[in-house]
């Protein structure tokens, strides 16, 4: 049995046959036209899907989405999203993704996607109580409960970047001020070192000359793993997992700050095991194949998400 899983992100669609053994048959990858609207992202789903099933030369059972944005996951719509996706609230893509596949839908968030992926294939596995933590450009989180991922009464449960860290203080892209998602995103760090060296850099660049010892650098990687730590304290009292899984780019370098990070864990009493995401960037797209081999089987048809 095989499914095809859809990831759709800012900046690019990534889609793939994947087997129930979780083999990654095949892939492709379009740009996302997130500016252009629902119309112009649901016809590129639509491409590369086809695209990855010709060249694969094969049928599958259902089709799987991770999206951006909080989604519905019964109505397959989406309930809110940043401006990165023009006029994404409201699209019905579960709907009109059956009418171009003509095939059995699954649809859940992508932070939620990569835990189910994680769960399946990854730094989950085995785990029955889990948070993942997305670092990039901003903070998304996924609570695995009882094996499955939990969607709250809203579809909102996970929203940990948003949970407050200094009441007030930095403005978050939410809206709010002083979430925990300003000052522990990935973004975050890059734009504390940016601001104290008076040049842009990514991520990568501070981690780069956190490595050298560079003291500007020193000073943000440290203040960022302060923000992390106490991100990490909170989910220990909050939610009590056995594991807390890092993910994102920032984290496929994390054996340079990984030490103090422990140190800093162990100076807040926080005894949660910590591990790296195993799937990287894959995660989502693992989880949305997921979800859509669990609809063609329907012994595991309520599997994955807990009501
Ligand atoms: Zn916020």
């Amino acid at each position: 049995m095989e499914a095809l899983g859809i990831d759709i992100g800012g900046t690019k669609i990534r889609a793939g046959v994947i087997s129930a053994e979780g083999r990654l048959v095949c892939t492709a990858q379009v740009p996302t036209r997130a500016s252009e609207g629902p119309g112009a992202v649901l016809e590129q789903v639509g491409t590369v899907g086809q695209q990855v099933l010709t060249q694969c030369l094969r049928s599958v059972c259902g089709v799987g989405v991770a999206s951006a944005g909080r989604i519905d996951s019964n109505t397959g719509a989406v309930l809110f999203s940043t401006d990165a996706f023009k006029d994404w609230q409201g699209t019905p893509i579960k709907a009109e993704l059956a009418r171009t596949f003509r095939l059995p839908v699954a649809i859940l968030n992508d932070v939620n996607a990569a835990a189910v992926g994680e769960q399946w294939l990854g730094a989950a596995q085995g785990i029955q109580r889990a948070v993942v933590v997305a670092l990039g450009t901003g903070v998304g989180g996924a609570l695995i409960e009882g094996g499955r991922v939990a969607s709250g009464a809203h579809f909102a449960a996970g929203e940990i970047g948003h949970m407050a860290y200094r009441a007030g203080d930095r403005l978050c892209g939410c809206g709010q001020r002083g979430c925990f998602e300003p000052y522990v995103a990935s973004a975050a760090l890059a734009a504390d070192y940016s601001r104290s060296v008076g040049r842009n850099c990514a991520g990568e660049e501070v981690l780069a000359a956190y490595r050298t010892g560079e003291p500007a650098a020193r000073v943000a990687v440290e203040e960022w793993l302060r923000a992390l730590a106490t991100l990490l304290y909170s989910i220990q009292n909050g939610f009590d997992p056995e594991r807390v899984i890092l993910a994102g780019g920032i984290v496929d370098n994390a054996a340079d700050y990984w030490p103090l990070l422990m140190e800093l864990l162990d100076a807040q009493s926080v005894k949660v095991d910590v591990h790296q995401a195993q799937l990287g960037s894959a995660a989502p797209l693992y989880g949305a194949a997921r979800l859509a081999l669990n609809l063609c089987d329907p012994e595991r048809r309520r599997d994955t998400i807990s009501e």
